[in-house]
């Protein structure tokens, strides 16, 4: 929501850069403001910046051409928080937290895995930790859980 205040502070800016068939009554400016309204306050103001730098007429944006602007803006924002949610891979093991490596043991060769330095090698390594802490004071691995059922 925006106040009536508000968006007539938003429709003078876009006056200053779209004087032609502005709207001049109190009617049509109150109109404006009901249609436009739901939109709130913040992205009306990005809207506003987007049809100033975007737009190639001189005329007054219609209703509807605003409200495309706002929709606009929404899908932007929307895009750029699900990017932000997208957890970035690691190169190096593929996201997995592991390394394959060879070891050697007893003269003959195994394939062993090692914790990646990335963050999902050290939640890894840390349960790891945990697990072999638990071996070595000889606790049940699933004891926790299955006493905590
Ligand atoms: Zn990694």
């Amino acid at each position: 929501m925006i106040t009536e205040f508000k968006l007539e502070n938003l429709l003078k800016d876009l006056e200053a850069f779209f004087p032609n068939h502005k709207p001049k009554s109190e009617y049509q400016i109150k109109t404006y403001w009901k249609e436009l309204k739901e939109n709130g306050e913040q992205v009306l103001k990005k809207a506003v910046k987007l049809l100033i730098s975007n737009r190639t007429t001189r005329s007054f944006p219609l209703i509807k051409e605003i409200n495309l602007a706002c929709r606009k803006i929404r899908e932007q924002q929307s895009f750029a928080s699900a990017q932000d949610l997208e957890p970035t891979l690691c190169d190096i093991c593929e996201g997995t937290g592991v390394l394959w490596i060879k070891t050697e043991f007893s003269g003959r060769e195994y394939d062993a895995v090692k914790p990646c330095t990335c963050k999902e090698g050290q939640i890894r390594e840390k349960a790891h930790q945990i697990w072999k802490k638990k071996i070595k004071e000889g606790k049940p691995l699933l004891d926790d859980w299955i006493l905590h059922d």
